[in-house]
């Protein structure tokens, strides 16, 4: 299979897109196979994506006595997915690996944390999973685990004593500590005992829309100052008001450069349309538990004008719109990112 002709003069890396939900519970519940292949492909084509991130997720379902088994069947379905598709997807387990996807035609696939409930206090276990080839970890989703609180937590209490040797032990790994999701007291308990490399992989900035989710000045130029970069997130509650649309997202962008400069800005799209397809978003409430309710795993929410990565293009042209140049349009759709994942991928 060879590549569509690309529309628009850019190549994507999405540090967040939750694929891994929807191919894990296909080929595991409904026995499904080439789930990459059959739903995902055409629309990270047509988006340009050339690296796309797969957080593993443990659904509140799994945990917290499910949550190993459930990442383990995450990297399972990669696996066999690998297996079918070789042809036009490649893992990328390191810079070695990174630097075979960009020589080819291939889209690269790569394994994060979002949350560490698959570990919870076992941060010997990182290892582990550093050897499965995932180098970038978020400590927590939204709330309170072992280690560390969430952004919607309030009790203001930051690490844990586990959490603070987790984020030793992911220093001393080379890991990528990922702050999206994590409270502000958090971020800055983690920020200040990791000694390797940082990143947002999906956050906006409070600058223009205030959230929970959203960073303040202080923590993006933090992450500026360690060469961090901050992946824009199109998830609306996130971007602005009602009738939002990647205008905002722009000017999300603008904001940050403005703060600290374009090179920081990247893309962690997070389309909600991945967990609509595993049946995880946007409706059946009341067949879902009231911890996921609670959660705001199931808010259904207007996602029309960011329906899925098949669109992404709609960003780099609004980026364009926005008086970036071509050359900073494209460093925030890939080149920012690309040059962050080369410098804190291990080599080999
Ligand atoms: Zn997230």
């Amino acid at each position: 299979m060879t590549n569509e002709k690309k529309q628009h003069d850019y190549f994507a890396i999405d540090l967040h897109g939750d694929i891994l939900s929807d191919v894990s519970k296909r080929r595991h519940i409904q026995e499904e196979t080439e789930v990459l292949k059959r739903l995902h492909y055409a629309n990270l084509q047509k988006g340009q994506v050339k690296i796309q991130v797969l957080p593993i997720f443990i659904e509140y379902a799994y945990q917290p006595e499910g949550s190993l088994r459930q990442s383990i069947l995450y990297v399972a379905s990669l696996i066999h997915e690998l297996d079918e598709s070789s042809d036009i997807f490649m893992r990328i387990k390191n810079a070695e690996d990174l630097d075979k996807v960009m020589a080819s035609d291939k889209i690269g696939l790569m394994l994060s944390f979002e949350g560490v409930e698959p570990i919870a206090r076992d941060f010997e276990l990182l290892a582990v999973f550093q050897d499965l080839g995932l180098h970038m970890v978020g400590l927590t989703w939204n709330w309170a685990n072992a280690v560390a609180e969430g952004c919607v937590e309030d009790s203001n209490s930051g690490l844990t004593f586990i959490g603070r040797n987790m984020v030793k032990e992911m220093s001393r790994l080379g890991m990528m500590l990922d702050v999206s999701h994590l409270s502000v007291k958090s971020f800055w308990d983690a920020i200040e005992i990791q000694t390797g490399p940082v990143l947002a992989s999906h956050s906006n900035a409070q600058g223009v829309y205030k959230s929970a989710r959203n960073l303040d000045d202080d923590q993006i130029k933090a992450l500026a100052d360690r060469g961090g970069i901050i992946g824009l997130n199109f998830i609306p509650k996130f971007v602005g008001p009602s009738g939002t649309d990647y205008n905002k997202l722009a000017e999300h962008a603008a904001y940050i450069a403005n703060l600290v400069g374009i090179q920081h800005v990247a893309v962690g799209a997070d389309y909600v349309d991945y967990l609509i397809r595993a049946g995880r978003y946007g409706g059946k409430l009341q067949n879902v538990p009231t911890t996921q309710r609670i959660a705001g795993t199931s808010d259904q929410e207007d996602t029309s004008k960011f329906p899925s990565v098949s669109e992404l293009s709609e960003l780099y042209l609004a980026l364009l719109r926005h008086d970036f140049s071509q050359e900073e349009a494209k460093g925030v759709m890939g080149e920012h990112a690309l040059k962050f994942l080369k410098e804190n991928l291990p080599k080999k």
